[in-house]
């Protein structure tokens, strides 16, 4: 009881409480040494988390202690806080084993009271704990009753206390606040007037326009730039403009403007200035609104970008300009590389040092090589030789050249070593300043032109060559006839050049008068006209005049692409004269037929008449006891009707080794002299005989007289006029001789001069129209002449080719009934020197009385020859054996080693005289062999030769003949 009144008493001391809080320490202090307690404590709810507490006041055995927060949760006082009074006795750690402080504490026992507000809200708790059971919790619940009451008035009174000085605090702050805020805004009121001056002095002078206007389009204000800028003389001219139509070249334009302003953009527009140009402004503007989001008014910055925007568009332009030329750059790259590589020439481009850097497509067309294994090789490679590739560098490529390019033609080696040639251009290459950077070589393979151009210039050259090869004169002409072209063969005909020719009339080549040239006009338009050829003679004329025929054939044809008259014309000149020449030889022909059969009945005559003398008296001679006179009468006719044949047969042989080409000549020195006087001793008793006087004229003096001549050959021609002058000539004289006729001044100079001889009758003479004919063969058998038939009329004839063959000429002059003259002339061609001319005579007369003592072999069949011959050989020999056939010879000669002579007939039985002779050469070299023949025809003597014989002899033999041979080859 005790107790419950010293808390009373306490509570109403205490009743004012303390202003100053510490009461509740008071409080607690006092409960615990009212209660004997070891702890009271005083809790608040957390204001803002109700499941932790927080002590306000606590008292620990005997002290005041920090205050402390703890979660209810778990613990006694979670029982009690806004419920009600707890008690627990004893055990309270083992109610409320998760309660840690009641462990650390050491609590045995507990009593809580719940706190409450003047409102009836739970604020709190007081709580007694003790380490000790609690006896007496009546008196403590009372207690604790007592103080919860004037300690809850105590924790709202500090709550409020708590709550006024919080707010007190807070108005203190604000008024601090305001008086600070109020002093602020003194300041700004200060800078703000400042800053707008600042302002309106910037707005003036700022470079770029400033401007406010209306969403209608009225500027509000401008500054100055702004309306310098579009050209106005005043801010007012300005403002009083219409925005929409005046500052803007279309109204859309604004809207645009207003759109940026709206999403506070930059933009750039064109503007119209006040005189209308254009004007570009960078925009820098925004939009001012009024609270119900409508436009109060358009605000912003123009600067004037007209010189930026113009060098804008410039580079726009200049831009697309470059794009447009880098597109046409690109375009231009990409035609050339395809033209580069479409180039079926082949194409390099090399450095200075002559390496490839590019190749084309070509090259492998060309050469065979790929491109790319060209690059970085020398262009050596390309070339057939050194030589060629140091010409062409010579040429175009070395650094000395001068020439920028050239084209030639050069060999070349493909990749296969091919060679062959190739047309090039080469050139130089430079870049913008003019230094030289490299070449470029086009190189055409010419292989097939240079075949083409070598096959066309050999067809032209064919052509040209057919053209003037033939002899023919070929002529190319126009319709109107002109000359177009001409070959060498009209040249050689007409005496013109192709120059002089060509663009020329054929009237120039024709025969004045002598053609009608509007025929052959119209015959050349005929044959341009139809084709149709034409063939026609022609009187032609050279350049030098001379006329002749032709004949001529247009054609028509083509010349080099255009229609031509092609004509070929011939000289008939040749032609014509043969036709004549060949009339003529006919003529002569039947003559000559007429001729030879006159002549071969004459001949007949002739021959039968000697031979009816010689087989007639032969008969006569038969006869028995003939008188020795007669005999010797008719012996007489019988040898000279043998004379008489011999002579014909003679000039038989003579003639027709004339004919036959085969007249056999022999020069040798000849003493004319002598021969003249051997003439005259020789025909002297004859001419006499027939009463008539015969002289000879001997001009040179002997030793001058001496000519390389063929003696026998003058003999008988002196011989053959000398016998028809005497028989020709019934009386008077006949005289021969020769004279000297110089064709230079010295006698000494023979060159030209010639000895003409001559021979004159005083006998019938010749006609006129017959002094030709009598030197012509056979020509004697036609002339009725009695006196002329004795004779074959061969002597002339022979005489005359005599002649001409030791290098004169023969001609008469003559008169009927007068006489005739004959000469002739031999070159005079007599060296000077000393002659013996005696000298053969003295020798053969001495050498003739020498041979007596020959042995003789006569090989001989017919028994007639060999009497003959065994008569004329009896002065030489001391034996003679005979043999009849060419066996019996050999034989013979076998028999008689000692043998001297052989006469070798040719015509032999068994074995003839070549065959014969061959065989006796065998073993008898020594032994003299004349063969003897019939024949007596040149060429015979070679073979006999051939044969082994040494000479040889024609029959008939004469023993002159014979001794004269058997002198030659037994002289010593
Ligand atoms: P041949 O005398 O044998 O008849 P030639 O040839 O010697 O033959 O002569 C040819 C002809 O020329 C003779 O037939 C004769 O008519 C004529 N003739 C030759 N010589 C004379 C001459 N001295 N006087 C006249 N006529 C001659």
């Amino acid at each position: 009881m005790i107790k419950i009144k010293k808390a009373i008493a306490f509570f109403a001391q205490k009743k004012g409480l303390s202003k100053d809080g510490f009461f509740l320490n008071d409080l607690v202090k006092f409960l615990g040494e009212l209660t004997e307690t070891d702890y009271v404590i005083i809790d608040v709810f957390k204001r803002n988390n109700p499941l932790v507490a927080k002590t306000i006041a606590i008292y620990a055995k005997g002290d005041i202690i920090p205050n402390f927060e703890y979660e209810l949760k778990c613990t006694p006082c979670e029982n009690v806080m806004g419920k009600s009074l707890c008690v627990y006795k004893k055990n309270i750690q083992r109610l409320f084993p998760k309660d840690k402080l009641l462990e650390d504490m050491n609590v045995e026992s507990y009593i809580g009271i719940p706190l409450w507000d003047s409102l009836g809200q739970a604020i709190g708790l007081i709580a007694i704990m003790h380490s000790k059971p609690i006896n007496d919790s009546e008196t403590l619940e009372l207690i604790l009753q007592i103080a919860a009451n004037t300690t809850s008035q105590e924790i709202e009174k500090l709550e409020i206390e708590k709550i006024v000085q919080r707010r007190t605090k807070e108005l203190k702050i604000k008024n601090k606040q305001f008086e600070n805020e109020l002093k602020e805004r003194k300041l700004a009121d200060e800078a703000l007037r400042e800053s707008e001056e600042k302002y309106r002095l910037l707005f003036d002078r700022m470079p770029d326009g400033v401007y406010k206007s209306t969403d209608e389009g009225k500027f509000i204000n401008v500054n100055t730039a702004m309306f310098k800028m579009l050209g106005y003389d005043s801010k007012e001219e300005l403002l009083a403009i219409d925005i929409k139509t005046q500052l803007y070249f279309e109204i859309s334009d604004r809207e645009s403007v207003a759109l940026k302003e709206n999403s506070k953009e930059l933009g750039i527009y064109r503007m119209k200035k006040k005189d209308g140009s254009e004007i570009w402004g960078e925009d820098h503007g925004w939009l001012n609104y009024d609270k119900t989001k409508n436009v109060l008014y358009h605000e912003g910055i123009i600067r004037d970008v007209s010189d930026r925007k113009k060098t804008e568009l410039e580079l726009i332009i200049a831009k697309e300009k470059a794009e447009r030329n880098a597109t046409e750059l690109n375009e231009q790259k990409i035609l050339f590389e395809s033209m580069f590589n479409t180039i079926s020439d082949g194409v390099v481009i090399t450095n200075i040092n002559r390496e490839i850097i590019v190749a084309n497509n070509g090259m492998k067309n060309t050469f065979g090589y790929e491109p790319k294994e060209l690059i970085g090789k020398s262009t050596q490679i390309l070339y057939d030789s050194d030589n060629s590739f140091n010409d062409t560098g010579e040429n175009v490529f070395n650094k000395k050249n001068k020439k920028k390019e050239n084209t030639y033609i050069t060999y070349y080696k493909n990749k296969k070593n091919k060679i062959f040639p190739g047309e090039t251009f080469g050139a130089k290459l430079y870049n913008n300043d003019g230094e030289w950077i490299g070449n470029i070589g086009i190189i055409r393979d010419i292989s097939d032109r240079q075949k083409m151009t070598e096959d066309l210039i050999i067809t032209k050259q064919t052509y040209l060559d057919v053209f003037n090869t033939v002899s023919e004169a070929i002529y190319v002409q126009d319709e109107t006839g002109t000359f177009i072209d001409i070959n060498k063969g009209a040249e050689n005909m007409y005496g013109y050049t192709r120059k002089e020719l060509i663009g020329k009339n054929p009237l120039l080549v024709s025969a004045p008068g002598l053609n009608n040239i509007d025929e052959v006009q119209k015959k050349s338009a005929k044959v341009f006209k139809s084709g149709i050829s034409e063939r026609f003679d022609f009187w032609a004329v050279r350049k030098n005049g001379e006329i002749f025929p032709k004949d001529v054939i247009i054609n028509k044809g083509r010349y080099f692409g255009k229609d031509a008259l092609i004509t070929t014309a011939r000289d008939v000149t040749l032609i014509k004269r043969t036709e004549q020449e060949l009339i003529i030889a006919k003529e002569k022909a039947q003559e000559s037929d007429r001729l030879k059969s006159a002549f071969l009945a004459n001949m007949s005559h002739e021959i039968r008449t000697p031979m009816n003398g010689i087989l007639g008296f032969s008969d006569l001679l038969k006869t028995p006891n003939l008188s020795g006179e007669k005999q010797q009468r008719y012996i007489e006719v019988i040898e000279k009707s043998g004379k008489r044949m011999l002579n014909i047969i003679n000039d038989i042989i003579d003639i027709s080794k004339i004919e036959a080409g085969l007249m056999n000549i022999e020069i040798k020195e000849s003493n004319v002299n002598e021969q003249i006087e051997y003439i005259y001793t020789f025909f002297k008793p004859e001419v006499e005989a027939k009463g008539m006087q015969l002289y000879f004229k001997n001009t040179l003096p002997a030793k001058e007289a001496i000519i390389k001549t063929d003696r026998e050959k003058l003999f008988a021609i002196l011989k053959n006029l000398v016998k028809n002058a005497i028989k020709y000539a019934k009386e008077g004289s006949i005289e021969f001789g020769y004279v000297l006729k110089m064709g230079s001044e010295s006698v000494d100079e023979i060159q030209n001069n010639e000895l003409e001889f001559f021979v004159k009758d005083t006998g019938i003479g010749i006609p006129k129209d017959r002094q030709e004919a009598i030197f012509e063969r056979f020509i004697q058998s036609d002339i009725i002449d009695t006196m002329a038939r004795q004779g074959a009329g061969l002597g002339l004839s022979i005489t005359k080719a005599y002649i001409e063959v030791l290098g004169g000429k023969i001609w008469v002059e003559s008169e009927e009934g007068i006489g005739s003259t004959f000469y002739f002339t031999l070159p005079y061609n007599h060296e000077l020197k000393e002659k013996n001319s005696t000298k053969d005579n003295e020798v053969t007369d001495n050498t003739e009385n020498r041979i007596k003592n020959l042995k003789i072999l006569i090989a001989e069949d017919d028994e007639a020859s060999e009497m003959l011959l065994s008569l004329h050989l009896s002065d030489f020999c001391n034996e003679i054996i005979k043999a009849r056939t060419g066996l019996e010879a050999i034989e013979a000669c076998r028999n008689n080693p000692d043998l001297n002579l052989i006469l070798m007939d040719i015509q032999m039985p068994d074995l003839n005289g070549y065959e014969a002779t061959r065989q006796i050469r065998q073993f008898n070299k020594d032994v003299v062999i004349i063969a003897q023949t019939a024949y007596g025809l040149y060429g015979d003597r070679e073979k006999y030769l051939d044969a082994g014989c040494n000479d040889y002899i024609s029959k008939p033999i004469k023993k002159d003949h014979l001794a004269a041979l058997i002198q030659k080859h037994f002289k010593k």
